[in-house]
Order: C-alpha cells, then structure tokens, then sequence
C-alpha cells in the first residue's frame, strides 16, 4: 500500500509557495506503480482535488477544528472496511482535537463512495464526507480520509486499523491482539486504607480481602466473560506475599522484616553490599500446616478449585524493598515464598508446578531489585529470568519502542540484559477499597491538574479511555491492581476491580468484536522477550506472485525468530508452521526462523 500523510505533500518552498515535495514525474512513476501491482492508496490530511471532482463543502469555509462526531456511511464497501477490521459500525468516533474539512462529491468524475460522514451540527446544516472512497478509470482504489491524524487520538488509532487492514488486503507481518490481564498485588497482606472522612492518607482501618471476596471475583470473572467477544478470557493474576499468610494465623510468629526504600528511587547498589533485614540467613520455613490453617485463606486457597480460577506468582515473602538488599535478604525473599507456593500446591517438590503458576517471572514489591546485581543473580538461580517494570518509571522502559522489554545495562544494574516487562499503572489505588476511597485519592492527587474535583463517573470514564487506547495500540501491559481492590463482600458495590473491569469491556466492545485474552505472568513475559527477537532477527517478508496474483508470502531472517504473519483467509497448512487463530480474530501463521526462509503458499 502507499500511504500519503497529507494529499500532495506539498511544504511551503523559499518563495512561500506551496510546492509538491514530489514532480510530476514521480507522481507518473508512483501512479504507474499502483496501477501495476493493484496498489491501494491511502492519503490522511488529504485536501479535495478538483481533478477528480472532490470539493469543499463550504467554499467560505476551509475547515475547522470543532469537535463533529463522525458516522460510518450506508454502503458495501464502508461495510466491508469497517467489518474486515473488526470495527463496530456504530463505533463512536469524533473529531476531538483534530482539525477537519468537510467535502463534497457532487461533482466527482471518477467512482466516489464515502466512508465517513462528520454529523451535521450547528455549522454544517447536513452530514459531510469525512472519508472517501474512490476508484479511477485506471482502476486504481484510493482511501482519503479529510482530517489531520495524531497518535494522541484514540479516534485515528481506531481508523488506523481500517485503513491498514484495507491498504494491505489483510495481509501483513504481524499480529493482532488485545491482552488484557489484571495483576492483583500484595495478596496475603493487610493494607490500611485512605480514610475520606478524616482527610487522611494513612487511616486506621485495614483491609484484607476475605474469602467471599475471593469467591465472588471467581463468580465475576465466568460472568464479564460472556460480555466479552467471542475467543476472550478473563483471569486475574495473584501475586502474593506468604508473609500474609503467617501475619494473620499467628501475628508473633510472622517475619518482622523491614520492608520500606531507605535508598534514592533509581539507587544502584553495589555488588556484595546491602542490607539484611531478616533475622537470619538460609531462613528455614517450617511452620506446621495447623498453624497456617489458622487463615482462612490459606485453606480456602488449599483448594485446587479455588487455586485454579486464578493466575499466580511472587511477590516476595515479606514485600521488603529489594533496592538495598543483601544477597542473603533476597534470597530468603525469594526462596521462603516458593516455599509457601509449595504449601499450597502450586509448586511440587520436583521444582514442577501447576499450569496457573509463573515461576519464571516475578513482580518485585515497588518495582524494586532491577538495579540490584545480586537480586538478579539470585532471580536467575531461582529459575526466574525477567521481572515487572511500570510505565510511570520511565528510566524502567524501553523508550524507544514501548512494545518491547527494557533490558538492564552494565551502567544502570551493573547487570546486562535482565528483561524487564513493562506493566500498566492504574488509577485504582493500593489503598482504596470503595469507589468513595479511591475518588478521594483522586482528587488528591488530580484537583490541581483539573482545577476542581472529580467524580467517580468521571474518573472511570477517564480510566477507561486511557486503557483502551493503549488496547488499541495493541498494547500489552498487564494493569496493575492490589489486594484492597477486590474488596466487595462486606459493601454495597462491586469491587473497584469489578467497576473498573465492567466500563472497559463496555467500552472496547463499543469499538470492536475482536477477543481480549488474560496470560499468566510468564506467558506475557514471552510475548514480550519473542517480540524482542522479532525485531532484531532481520527478518524480511515478500509477496509471491505467479502470474498475476499474489500466491504466497516468502519469509526469511538472518537471526533466529518466530515471526507472525497475518492473512484474511486460509493457506495450505504446513506442519512445520503454528497457527492462531480466535474469536473474531484473523489467522495468524507463526513462522520458526533461524537464518533461514520458508514459504507459507495461499491456497488456490
Ligand atoms: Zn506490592
């Protein structure tokens, strides 16, 4: 496909003129290309061209940037444009932010169907074309869309996916899936929550999440899957401290470890040095089973039909801050909890484990640990080989391409290459437990930002615009949640996971019929260590054809890789290949490559 950002490119040259960046020479060659090869055109920002007849709808009027919402038009081709791209057709889209010129086709010489109407208003007395589709003598197909493009707009990034999924037929390298996993941390442990009545950060109250709250998020999430689309999953992930466990069958007999950051947020500690914080090295776990059975929820999560509903992995025994700690610290941290993930038959004595439990990844209390050495040498020991990092410490990500791990350096860890997995914060705070807490500490921390207080219904509204653009985006943060957020046995609403769960789905279905899937913390791991591979094995993809037609794609890299590439039908099947395919989603090939290439044929 050609994709053109704005009609003629055209800049303003020395003399102040508008000029093409292109001459008509190239314009005949691009043009010669399209006809050629069936190339489709797709020019965004594209101003009406007189040649083809395509006008403003308003000649006083070159456009403007007030807010129109924008509707699919009636016909077969924006039909099929919206629904090969799995978008709803009465997806609510506007023109937010963008400015915008509405056309006319009255006097169009080729072939000109829209594809988007901005919806008349004050201004415009009818609806105007957005969105244009045409189709010349010549038989070339273009797709213009008369409004500018950001990457800022959840609007464009929904429309990106018509105009590639048209542009390219369906046919790309790449994938497309939405993972959507909720990880809940500090499971076990008691959090003392905001008190709103006393305007206290800090109240007196702690909460700890029962069983009945535990049975009716199993309850919720067999029930948001039917509101899902078709192929979805639901399962929260439990990423838990067994400290909990002990604090709450005998407070005395629990480990007193001092847990918080004493050291700068981005402190890089040197090898060998530390704190120790827990009464002893090697730390032997060995309370007896009547002790912990003193928790309810060390029996109620005894049960393999309670443990399988859920995802599982560490985070630490005792939640200690592992910036400054020392080998030994670590080590317990780490080893004491698989010990209690033992207890409760997630991990076997032979080192196997359930299919619910990640061992191979880990979520650090606070993000903690990635700039300490001997954490990472001990997390490798332990079979663990990347760790969970959040999008709000920056120098955590991979700046450069979000979609990938950040890996650690010499200079920042005095590690190189430990991945770390970028994850979501949420505005669903650790200490909130009620939607009148968590509005509260909104309005903490966002009253000066907006200038006044928000409500609830706003705040949810806000959240869920911002996860589903990055589910959009395609995205694959898991978000983050705690303990205190699944809260809603003993009160009269869901639980903020509940809520906050309910408006996205309500909103992502609003767009789109594709499934959203949960993965367990090591799977999502995987995505994001393969993706790594993908983009650094030099991997390059052609179109087959014989004849006329395009017969099959040839895929070939010079690094080792599985990469994924995406058609709108079914090819021959070759064993040597996986295929994915769910839901609504389109069929994805998954190609092994290692220094070599292979040839995935269509089917004729
Ligand atoms: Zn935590």
């Amino acid at each position: 496909m050609i994709v053109l950002t704005s009609g003629k490119l055209t800049l303003l040259d020395e003399s102040f003129n508008w000029v093409s960046v292109l001459n008509d020479q190239q314009w005949a060659y691009l043009d010669q290309y399209e006809i050629d090869n069936n190339i489709r055109r797709i020019t965004l920002s594209d101003s009406p061209d007189p040649v083809l007849g395509v006008s403003i709808y308003d000649q006083n009027n070159w456009g403007n940037d007030k807010t129109q919402s924008m509707i699919k038009a009636d016909n077969a081709i924006a039909d099929e444009m919206f629904s090969g791209a799995g978008i709803k057709f009465n997806a609510a889209l506007d023109t937010l932010g963008l400015y915008h010129t509405p056309v006319s086709i009255a006097g169009a010489t080729v072939e000109a169907k829209p594809i988007l109407y901005f919806k008349k208003d004050s201004t415009y007395p009818e609806d105007t074309i957005a969105a244009l589709y045409m189709k010349l003598p010549d038989g070339r197909e273009r797709l213009s869309f008369y409004f500018g493009f950001g990457d800022w707009s959840l609007n464009c990034i929904i429309l990106n996916h018509i105009w590639i999924n048209w542009g390219t037929r369906g046919i790309y390298n790449g994938f497309r899936r939405v993972y959507f996993t909720a990880h809940i941390d500090d499971v076990f442990l008691a959090t003392e929550l905001v008190d709103p009545k006393n305007n206290i950060i800090e109240g007196e109250t702690q909460f700890r999440t029962t069983t009945k709250d535990f049975d009716n998020i199993k309850k919720y999430q067999k029930e948001i899957v039917k509101k899902m689309n078709p192929g979805s999953t639901y399962q929260v992930e439990l990423a838990f401290n067994g400290n909990g466990v002990l604090i709450e069958a005998d407070y005395d007999k629990s480990l007193q470890v001092f847990g918080e950051r004493l050291v700068d947020l981005e402190f890089k500690k040197e090898p060998g040095q530390g704190t120790k914080n827990w009464p002893e090295e090697n730390y032997q776990f060995k309370f007896s089973e009547s002790l912990l059975k003193q928790d309810k929820l060390y029996t109620y999560f005894q049960n393999k039909a309670n443990r399988e509903e859920f995802y599982w992995s560490s985070h630490t025994f005792t939640h200690e801050n592992l910036d400054n700690a020392s080998r030994s610290d670590v080590d317990n941290e780490i080893r004491v909890n698989i010990e209690m993930a033992k207890r409760f038959g997630l991990v076997n004595e032979d080192g196997t484990s359930e299919k619910w439990w990640s061992g191979g990844s880990i979520i650090t209390p606070q993000i903690s640990g990635l700039r300490n050495r001997d954490a990472i040498e001990i997390f490798n020991q332990y079979g663990i080989h990347s760790g969970t990092g959040d999008l709000s410490r920056p120098t955590l990500c991979n700046l450069e391409n979000p979609y990938l791990p950040y890996y650690t350096t010499m200079e920042g860890s005095n590690y190189e290459g430990f991945p770390v997995i970028p994850r979501s914060p949420s505005e669903i705070y650790y200490h909130c437990s009620t939607s009148e807490e968590n509005t509260w500490m909104y309005n903490q921390i966002y009253r000066e930002v907006f200038g006044k207080d928000s409500d609830w219904k706003t705040i949810i509204e806000r959240e869920s615009t911002r996860v589903l653009t990055l589910m959009m985006k395609l995205r694959h943060e898991a978000h983050q949640f705690h303990q205190a957020n699944l809260r809603n046995a003993d009160i009269k609403e869901n639980s903020l996971l509940q809520q906050w769960t309910d408006a996205i789905v309500e909103k992502y279905n609003s767009y789109v019929n594709w499934p959203m899937i949960s993965l367990k913390l090591d799977d999502l791991a995987k995505t994001f260590t393969d993706r790594y591979e993908i983009e650094n094995c030099k991997a390059s993809y052609s179109l087959i054809k014989t004849g006329g037609t395009v017969t099959g794609i040839k895929v070939s890299a010079k690094g080792k890789c599985t990469v994924p590439v995406t058609v709108p039908f079914e090819v021959e099947r070759n064993s040597k290949f996986t295929y994915e395919q769910i839901g609504n989603d389109p069929l994805t090939i998954w190609v092994s490559l290692n220094n070599s290439s292979e040839t995935i044929n269509f089917k004729s």
